[in-house]
């Protein structure tokens, strides 16, 4: 994309920041306008993974991925900062669906072992995730379980391991919709271990037994694709948690990462709303900018307000979890929700504004078009949201 993402709106959500987080929100600003914004926009999934590993390259040497850790590995705080997350989110968002990507799956892919992983477990992945050399992978979703989680029919049958040989884990299966899908280093992968009990474990990409299936393309590049799991033996020490915490730790990893995805939501109605704002102050149509009719107007004072409120969910939600309050998952759960429906609109019309240059498909507010769809898909659909948002008001 091609255009100067502008300054961070830092007053809006003030009140969830700490002095630290604005220098972050400015500099992560600057950084994704210099070094991300003027990479070439790739159009097709070979492009899409070649440049996601350049991505991780760049993040990883600018220090970015050391948010994906906790201070023990490499990162800045003893908890993951879910605020800064949502930072950095938004301006790669608004730069780069892809660069968003690349640093959502660090997070996605690393917070589990932060929060479940024993000591070694955590030393062989979390450092590499925090400079960028491992890429990571977050593979839950079936073709019979999206949504259903639960549905999940990959299994990891356990042995007791023999002649001085580690105990440990057979997994056999298949993932689909899986976000680096041949190309992570490793992958933090769901699997049932008994009749009602699923449990974590890590697989290195590497590891006998891991197919790369195939990619699944998307109508805006993003590396996604289907992995096979066969016969794959994994040591006891690469469980997350308990034997049956699966669940559990999937759940609790998306309540954290949530308001991730709703920033990456703003970051990309932000950058259209730029956009729409930029081409209706130069346009000229009957004699006068497109800005000055009443109906663009309205256009652009429902987009700033719907933004500004969804921003202020985004923040609210991330600032609980970093301060350990309780409703995070209803906080959460409001800040995806209203986000990515926001965004999905506020994008809409900025592609009304431009009219027909909007659907050119070199146009930045064209990919983001194509890119903006699939959050409100993945990580819980908007509907399941609804419904986790009902089961908290509702909650005794
Ligand atoms: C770009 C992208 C990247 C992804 N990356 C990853 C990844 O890295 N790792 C991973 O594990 N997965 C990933 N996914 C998968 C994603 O999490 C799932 O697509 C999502 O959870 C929905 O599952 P599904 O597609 O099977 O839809 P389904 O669950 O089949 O849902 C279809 C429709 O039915 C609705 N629905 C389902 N259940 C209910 C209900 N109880 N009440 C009302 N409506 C309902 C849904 O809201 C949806 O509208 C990714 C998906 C996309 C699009």
């Amino acid at each position: 994309m091609t255009r100067s993402t502008g300054t961070p709106d830092i007053d809006t959500v003030a009140a969830f920041l700490d002095a630290g987080h604005v220098e972050l929100a400015k500099s992560v600003s600057a950084f994704a306008t210099e070094k991300i914004e003027p990479l070439e926009t790739v159009d097709d999934d070979a492009q899409a993974r070649v440049q996601a590993r350049e991505i991780l390259q760049i993040l990883g040497a600018a220090g970015w991925c050391r948010y994906a850790v906790p201070a023990d590995f490499g990162g800045f705080s003893d908890r993951v900062d879910t605020v800064a997350c949502c930072l950095i989110r938004e301006a790669l968002a608004a730069a780069s669906p892809l660069a968003d990507s690349v640093f959502a799956l660090q997070c996605l892919g690393a917070l589990p072992i932060a929060l479940y992983g024993n000591e070694e477990i955590q030393r062989q992945w979390l450092p590499k995730v925090a400079d960028g050399s491992a890429m990571a992978g977050f593979a839950m979703t079936e073709v019979n379980a999206g949504s259903d989680v639960r549905a999940m029919t990959t299994r990891a049958e356990r042995d007791d391991g023999d002649d001085g040989h580690e105990g440990g884990y057979t997994i056999n299966g298949s993932k689909t919709f899986i976000t680096n899908a041949g190309l992570a280093d490793f992958y933090t992968t769901f699997a049932r271990t008994s009749e009602d009990g699923l449990s974590t474990f890590v697989v290195p990409g590497g590891a006998r037994g891991v197919r790369f299936v195939g990619a699944q393309i998307l109508s805006a590049p993003h590396p996604l694709g289907e992995i096979a799991f066969e016969a794959c033996r994994v040591p006891s020490s690469a469980r997350l948690g308990q034997e049956g915490d699966g669940f559990e730790i999937g759940m609790t990893t998306l309540d954290r990462l949530r308001p991730t995805v709703a920033a990456a939501a703003c970051g990309m109605a932000a950058r259209a709303f730029d956009e729409a704002k930029q081409h209706a102050t130069n346009r000229r149509q009957f004699g006068r900018q497109l800005s000055r009719f009443q109906l663009t107007q309205q256009k652009m004072a429902r987009m700033a307000t719907d933004l500004a409120a969804s921003r202020l969910l985004t923040f609210r939600a991330a600032r609980a979890s970093i301060d350990g309050e309780t409703g995070v998952t209803l906080r959460s759960a409001m800040s995806k929700y209203h986000a990515t429906e926001m965004a999905q609109r506020v994008v809409d019309d900025a592609v009304q504004i431009l009219g027909g240059v909007g659907v050119l498909k070199k146009h930045p507010v064209d990919h983001l078009y194509r890119a903006v769809r699939a959050l409100r898909i993945y990580e819980g659909t908007s509907e399941i949201q609804q419904l986790v948002i009902a089961r908290e008001i509702f909650r005794d």
